[in-house]
């Protein structure tokens, strides 16, 4: 049986890995630099910054059970902070935060040890052919064939590769809406004089801010605070320039500080699909149309925890048709 999987986010590994598991080999393609897609972080002159998500929250049992298993294997801590509202400074809600440690891109780089990942290489065409799945990257060389394939893009990215393939699953594609986010890490000359580590501002431009070294094994970096801007700004704005986008989100924290951040490096990095507004909450946890598959947080809530229960569940599924065929 040969399988491919799209996407070495937490939703492709998660399914490779429950493949794996079942001894049934997969290959992964991924069009970044590195496994983890939202939760990779960005490598700078001054270390990595963690520009995607910034933590994960584990909400149901099978979930929990894996973070165990992750804590277990020094792969993730807790970041025990308490987020404030902004400006008000009331605490925000009162729960678990979890991050990979000494960065997030360290989750998935543990969940693909072992599997057969192939970076930089985007899935441009997926055509269904007599024999099984024909995939082809950018560059229109075949990757092979196979006999299913799970997609794990991006509802957007997913639905351009299904349109012609399958134009119902895309169709059922489209209904996810997802949001951009422009992110901006700040390197500063020296600490603010602030008294909280992270925090939701509630109006203005920017929907979170959060000081790096406030996360574990973080505090010997330099002073770094992330910034992200609010779903409504980053879209009337993604096509701004990045270093229009750090200098707008620099003040706008700035005038939130009520102080002005001396900054020596500002970067900023847009993500085009970062959150999901209206996931599919899909019973399943994933979309199915014979062989192809499609999984990712935009199927089940939009989380962490979605993406990994929804290319488990996915995965799972495809076992099960496995077996019914022996
Ligand atoms: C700014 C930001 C803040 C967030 N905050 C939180 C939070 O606080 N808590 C939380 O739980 N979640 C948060 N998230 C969401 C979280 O990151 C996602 O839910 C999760 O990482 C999604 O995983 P995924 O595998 O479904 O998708 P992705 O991580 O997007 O993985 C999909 C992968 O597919 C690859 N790909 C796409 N198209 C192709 C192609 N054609 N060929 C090959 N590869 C392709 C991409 O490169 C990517 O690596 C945040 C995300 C962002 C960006």
């Amino acid at each position: 049986m040969r399988i491919a999987i799209i996407g070495a986010g937490i939703a492709g590994l998660s399914a490779a890995q429950t493949l794996r598991s079942a001894d049934v080999e997969v290959t992964v393609y991924d069009k970044g630099r590195g496994p983890g897609g939202r939760t990779v972080s960005k490598r700078t002159d001054h270390g990595s910054i963690d520009l995607g998500a910034p933590y994960f929250t584990a909400r149901e049992a099978d979930f929990r059970d894996q973070v165990a298993r992750w804590a277990h294997a020094g792969v993730i801590e807790p970041w025990s902070i308490t987020p404030v509202v902004l400006p008000e400074r009331q605490p925000a809600r009162d729960q678990a935060r979890l991050v990979a440690v000494p960065r997030m891109s360290a989750l998935a780089k543990h969940m693909a040890d072992g599997l057969n990942v192939h970076v930089g290489v985007q899935v441009s065409e997926i055509n269904r052919e007599l024999t099984g799945w024909v995939l082809r990257e950018r560059h229109g060389e075949t990757l092979g064939e196979f006999d299913a394939v799970l997609l794990t893009a991006p509802a957007p990215q997913a639905q351009s590769l299904l349109a012609e393939p399958c134009p119902g699953l895309a169709a059922q594609v489209a209904q996810a809406r997802m949001q951009p986010c422009w992110a901006v890490g700040l390197v500063l000359e020296r600490p603010l004089n602030v008294d909280f580590a992270a925090g939701f501002p509630s109006r203005g431009p920017l929907s979170w801010v959060a000081h790096a070294g406030s996360r574990p094994q973080r505090a010997q970096w330099p002073d770094i605070w992330v910034l992200h801007a609010s779903a409504a700004w980053s879209e009337a704005n993604i096509e701004w320039a990045a270093d229009q986008v750090a200098s707008e989100l620099t003040e706008a924290f700035a005038d939130l500080l009520r102080e002005t951040p001396a900054v020596t490096q500002a970067i900023a990095h847009r993500w085009r699909f970062a959150r999901t507004r209206e996931p599919l909450a899909a019973p399943a946890g994933f979309l199915e149309h014979e062989d192809l598959y499609c999984a990712g947080d935009w199927v089940t809530d939009g989380r962490v925890e979605g993406a990994w229960q929804s290319g488990r569940a996915a995965a799972m599924r495809l076992l099960t048709r496995l077996d019914d065929s022996r």
